[in-house]
């Protein structure tokens, strides 16, 4: 009995040292791997912050070269009227008309060379949603409808090579998606159904975003036949390109109702140029002929204090006066996938992504009679003026809620926006779909209401960040 009651106990006591090790060692392993787990997500963030970072500066370095050459440009115009030369200046304006797209699309190029140097793979989404763009823009830019093209074409055959151009950029992968875009046939902001922000105040019973956006939503919808009528697309201008836009435009004008002769003639020598002759500039080839001058558009570049008078300077800190402008930027962004080694929350999916959306833009300016002024300075007028770039805050980057490189946000606007208002919501796996069903039900809206009855004094918009859509989501 003795032996035997001793042989029980040896046994279990063995039998609890294995149970106990197998357990010490599940844990131990357990812990390991969720170390390496957090090791690679904090190493993939880094790798993905350093990728977008470098992409952005990329692409806004490639925009103020391009306005730079346009500027140049601008000056050889003039040069090519002073030596009566018909045929350069058609050449020159042709080639400042290419240069806005040509410029972008190097940019956009560049941007993705810098995110793959910094480890960031390709996405397959943001590519084929590039590559279906320049399927679009082939196939349907260049629709005549009423005798007249659809969009008319920045010069004969630009959509073609502007086609061109983005399925070369596509054929390497896209690794870097331009989030800033801004697309010919897509209505703009203005109406809940194109703001993401709507979507995602559903998601998160956000109940505050309704009380400080659309007050009256809650109250008095119904149902999908309530929506005011989706907006049309307006879009004033086709010499830009919809991705990293300069934001210049072609304007016809006579010399003298910018320039005299005085001015123009420090812009030449500022530029370098000291052949050019007063005699030659006054002429009245140069000053009295109607010509097509690339400007600055004034509804995107001008002094920050004046476009966005309530969101302050995007620079936190010091800023040179000769800095304080809005104008051609580039919001860029990168997606990194991290494996994880024990498995997430979400159950099916294994692996976590590492998103990261940065924005910078060119800086520069003109220097005229020795004073440091801004880049638009020149009554608008463009001379090469840009000199380095800098990171800018995502939220204060024009276009920065358009989230043009979200492929399952622009499917949503593009297709099934238009389905939902005609025929109401349906099943589907787009995450924003969901959201509408979630919105359609009664019971939801409810809970909204009556929670904003109580609470409604806890909301407060958020400080600092867009403002639009409730304050910074992202880094920067
Ligand atoms: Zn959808």
């Amino acid at each position: 009995m003795i032996l035997f009651k001793h042989k029980s106990v040896l046994k279990n006591k063995s039998g609890q040292a294995i149970i106990f090790i197998l357990l010490a060692m599940t844990t131990l392993i357990f812990f390991l791997l969720f170390n390496v787990d957090l090791h690679q997500i904090v190493r993939r963030k880094n790798q993905a912050q350093n990728a977008g970072d470098a992409a952005t500066l990329a692409a806004a370095r490639w925009q103020g070269a391009s306005i730079n050459l346009i500027g140049e440009l601008n000056l050889m115009h003039i040069m090519a009227l002073a030596e009566q030369n018909q045929a350069a200046v058609h050449a020159i304006t042709n080639m400042q008309k290419r240069l806005c797209f040509t410029g972008p699309m190097t940019a956009l190029f560049a941007s993705q060379i810098a995110a793959k140097n910094n480890h960031i793979y390709v996405d397959d989404e943001m590519t084929s949603l590039i590559r279906e763009h320049a399927a679009t823009v082939r196939n349907q830019y260049s629709t005549m409808f009423n005798g007249e093209m659809y969009y008319p074409e920045p010069w004969p055959g630009g959509w073609q090579d502007y086609a061109n151009m983005l399925d070369q950029v596509a054929a390497d992968g896209i690794a870097a998606g331009p989030d800033n875009a801004s697309f010919y046939g897509d209505p703009q902001e203005g109406h809940p159904l194109f703001n993401k922000s709507f979507y995602e105040a559903v998601e998160s019973q956000n109940w505050c975003w309704f009380y400080l956006n659309a007050n009256s939503l809650l109250g008095n919808y119904n149902s999908y036949n309530d929506w005011p009528p989706l907006p049309e697309a307006i879009r004033d201008t086709y010499n830009d390109c919809e991705f990293f836009s300069l934001g210049l435009t072609p304007l016809a004008m006579e010399m003298q109702y910018l320039f005299d002769a005085d001015a123009l003639e420090k812009f030449f020598r500022e530029a370098g140029f000291s052949d050019i002759s007063y005699a030659m500039l006054s002429s009245t080839n140069v000053m009295e002929s109607l010509e097509n001058w690339f400007v600055y558009d004034s509804g995107i570049w001008g002094e920050w204090d004046l476009i966005q008078p309530d969101e302050g300077f995007p620079i936190t800190g010091p800023v040179r006066e000769q800095y304080n402008y809005a104008g051609a930027d580039a919001v860029v962004r990168v997606n990194a996938e991290v494996e994880r080694m024990t498995p997430g929350i979400g159950g099916d999916n294994q692996n976590d992504s590492v998103v990261w959306t940065a924005a910078s833009k060119p800086f520069g300016y003109l220097e005229i009679d020795g004073d440091k002024t801004l880049p638009t300075a020149a009554s608008n007028f463009v001379l090469p003026a840009f000199r380095d770039v800098r990171l800018i805050p995502v939220d204060a980057a024009s276009g920065s809620n358009n989230s043009s490189a979200d492929a399952e946000w622009v499917r949503h606007i593009r297709d099934h926006v238009y389905t939902y208002v005609e025929t109401g919501p349906g099943q589907s796996s787009c995450r924003y779909c969901k959201n509408l069903l979630i919105w359609e039900s009664a019971v939801f809206r409810q809970t909204g209401i009556d929670w904003l009855a109580l609470y409604c004094d806890t909301c407060q918009r958020s400080s600092g960040g867009g403002g639009r859509g409730g304050g910074s989501r992202r880094g920067h």
